[in-house]
């Protein structure tokens, strides 16, 4: 037996995540590694909290990643809130929210669902009544960005309705940090968790969390234990909190911090505001160009999310094998629609460093000659242009 090293192709990631990363975060990747208790690794983590901290819009002293994907964050903000016997609202209009009822229950506590149909956002209605219905809830739990349909929901107002019945806001933003506007503390979010892949340009495997004051005396006053020992913020703050005396929890993946320490110095300096309208230009591009092919967007205007774009595959078409295409002469990839949406629908991100002009036009271009070469029902010649218009150019 003999196998070789490992050589990936040079893909363009626009797809639901990981989305392509910044060669400038890959090069911090492979810089040595060194102790994770090294004095020179403990202060490059404390600036990773304060990029961390900008990058969220938030003061909040808990502010850090968790050593893990972001299933691993969203898993925290819950196992640490949430106690057994606890009732816990949940709105789900995605994938996403069907895992925030799950880790409710496996908290022994009780989902009080609040659904709304993929591709809408969360119904602020709903969910006051909802609140009114049920007295005494511990938290409010919704996605920011629903990466499953491309749908954003009113983060702020709905914060605003968990806190006017005492209850806490969590809030996934894994697909929104660094994507679309997103202000922790303006919003006054409670609990908030995200991922390294989606829009920060970074490798998967880090989980970026913030925790208000308020969450933090909710953890406290805790009557249990929480019920995994790894992500226990209590013992993870060992590590991550308290300044220079830092105390052995897990080893941290010291080069994977790199990457994100970096990933987060490139955020920095384009500006967040920057980072969200060139997500939203290179949308409008895409969205110019596809529309004048033909392809549809599902989710309305007012709700679209710039960095996940939901569009329905021409009739008569057999995606996946659009999608194969894309994938072997192009090395482009987008994603296939989840759920009742399997089959219907394409997700083609627009994440982080593969957001921009070149990768647009390079994917309206190969989904208009792939699409041609199948004999879709779709406008050709005119799909780069109307890109270009929105360019300017
Ligand atoms: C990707 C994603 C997750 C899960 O993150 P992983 O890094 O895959 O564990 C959770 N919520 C949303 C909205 C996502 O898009």
């Amino acid at each position: 037996m003999s196998i070789h090293s490992f050589h990936p192709p040079q893909r363009t990631l626009m797809g639901p995540g990981p989305s392509d990363v910044s060669p400038r975060v890959l090069e911090a990747m492979a810089r040595p590694t060194i102790g994770h208790l090294d004095p020179l690794f403990v202060s490059m983590m404390d600036e990773v909290k304060t990029l961390l901290q900008y990058a969220f819009q938030t003061r909040n002293n808990l502010t850090m990643p968790v050593s893990a994907p972001g299933s691993a964050g969203m898993e925290t903000a819950f196992v640490n809130l949430v106690e057994p016997g606890d009732r816990v609202i949940v709105c789900q209009n995605g994938v996403f929210g069907g895992r925030m009822k799950e880790n409710v229950e496996r908290c022994g506590a009780e989902a009080i669902m609040v659904i709304d149909d993929w591709g809408k956002p969360v119904d602020p209605d709903k969910v006051e009544t909802a609140l009114k219905a049920n007295p005494g809830v511990k938290a409010m739990a919704f996605v920011h960005a629903e990466t499953s349909t491309g749908t954003r929901s009113d983060a702020e107002t709905l914060v605003k309705l968990a806190h006017a019945h005492d209850a806490l806001a969590i809030v996934d933003a894994v697909t929104s940090l660094g994507g679309s506007p997103l202000k922790v503390d303006a919003w006054a979010i409670d609990a908030i968790y995200s991922g390294s892949q989606k829009c920060l340009s970074c490798v998967p495997g880090l989980s970026p969390v913030s925790f208000s004051e308020r969450a933090l005396e909710t953890i406290r006053t805790r009557k249990s234990k929480v019920q995994s020992w790894f992500l226990d913020l209590s013992l993870v703050m060992g590590y991550w909190g308290g300044g220079a005396k830092r105390a052995y929890h897990h080893t941290a993946p010291v080069n994977t911090l790199y990457a994100l320490h970096e990933a987060l110095v490139l955020l920095q300096d384009e500006g967040l505001e920057n980072a969200w309208a060139r997500h939203d230009r290179n949308h409008q591009a895409l969205k110019a160009g596809l529309e004048a092919m033909g392809i549809r967007f599902v989710v309305d205007e007012e709700w679209r999310l710039p960095q996940l774009n939901l569009v329905t595959v021409p009739e008569g078409v057999d995606e996946a094998a659009v999608r194969n295409r894309l994938l072997n002469d192009y090395n482009l990839e987008i994603g296939s629609g989840l759920g009742a949406l399997a089959g219907k629908v394409w997700r083609i991100g627009l994440m982080g460093h593969a957001c921009k002009p070149q990768n647009v036009l390079n994917c309206l271009a190969a989904l208009e000659a792939t699409l041609y070469g199948f004999k879709a029902p779709i406008e050709t010649g005119v799909a780069i242009e109307a890109a270009q218009r929105v360019y300017g150019h």
